[in-house]
């Protein structure tokens, strides 16, 4: 595993003991700081089969039901949440081909023929700077196109969605 990407697993999850089940969370993530001003410019969390997501620490037991609902736990799950959007926090199954591409394109040095095969957004990532923004400093407004801060443009498509490869 790389050292860009950091892996979190808890056992015990405190909601999930009351309902009297034991589950994992366990996932590898990566969050992309904006170069301008430190904020997250994109989150990509990759959760483990039979897992949950780091963020299960925070959920309700309504959370739960919807998520084990729509939830294949034999898959890797992708959660993103870029400049672009989001793709919720169950997130789309992925396979262990796109896992490893999409480790292999957010680990330095970055690609960015490789990044934009991921994510139609690029998780901030300006090709021009090599560095990655957050939507703020991407200047986005209602119009699909973004400045970086050096002024480099691009387009951000609002209907940008992760399921779309
Ligand atoms: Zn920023
Ligand atoms: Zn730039």
């Amino acid at each position: 595993m790389s050292r860009f990407w950091s892996t979190f697993k808890l056992i015990h999850n405190p909601l999930k003991d009351k309902r009297n089940k034991k589950d994992e969370i366990k996932s590898t993530c990566q969050d992309l700081k904006c170069s301008k001003c430190g904020n997250t410019a994109a989150k990509i969390e990759i959760v483990e089969p039979n897992a949950y997501p780091k963020d299960a620490v925070n959920w309700n037991i309504k959370d739960y039901e919807l998520y084990e609902k729509y939830r294949d736990f034999s898959l890797n799950y992708l959660l993103y949440t870029g400049p672009g959007g989001s793709n919720g926090y169950i997130g789309d199954p992925i396979d262990l081909n796109r896992k490893k591409a999409i480790i292999d394109a957010f680990t330095k040095p970055y690609n960015s023929i490789k990044i934009r095969q991921q994510f139609y957004d690029m998780a901030g990532f300006c090709t021009m700077c090599n560095k990655f923004y957050c939507s703020k400093h991407w200047h986005t407004t209602t119009s699909e196109y973004g400045k970086c801060p050096e002024g480099h443009h691009k387009s951000l498509d609002p209907h940008w969605s992760p399921d779309i490869e």
